[in-house]
């Protein structure tokens, strides 16, 4: 198994006990998380919010971690560089983000790289809706 620490070596940056934290947090996370979630997850670390967004800005800088905007979430969030890419589908009202499991677009790619002689480096897909708690709660619009 590939060890974060290595990771963080072959950046050339320097392994602290934070960004080991973070870095392996985010590597565990089911979703992508946002810095504030991170902060309230590392609570018992004595680690401080801006703590943490240096960090993150460091992380990603060096494309260790990713930044993402999911449409229909409006806040930044973060999520572990790894080299198979996710996709994810995100609720509107309560914004639960939930992983896609497999790439829809994976044979499409190719496809279009064969009709175009593009070659094709990636895509983004965010998918968006209302998650089945908050289709129960009627009384919010857009349903
Ligand atoms: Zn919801
Ligand atoms: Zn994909």
């Amino acid at each position: 198994m590939e060890k974060i620490c290595d990771h963080l070596k072959a950046k050339g940056l320097k392994q602290t006990r934070h960004r080991l934290t973070i870095l392996s947090l985010l590597k565990n996370a089911e979703y992508p998380l946002s810095a504030d979630e991170i902060y309230l997850q590392l609570k018992n670390e004595s680690i401080n919010l801006s703590t943490v967004y240096r960090n993150l800005e460091l992380l990603g800088e060096k494309d260790l971690v990713l930044k993402l905007n999911l449409s229909g979430d409006s806040r930044t969030v973060y999520e572990y560089n790894s080299p198979v890419h996710r996709h994810y589908l995100v609720c509107l009202g309560c914004k639960k983000i939930l992983p896609i499991e497999h790439c829809p677009l994976s044979g499409y790619e190719e496809r279009l790289a064969d009709e175009t002689g593009y070659a094709i480096v990636g895509h983004k897909l965010d998918v968006y809706g209302y998650c089945p708690a908050c289709r129960k709660n009627e009384k919010k619009p857009g349903f």
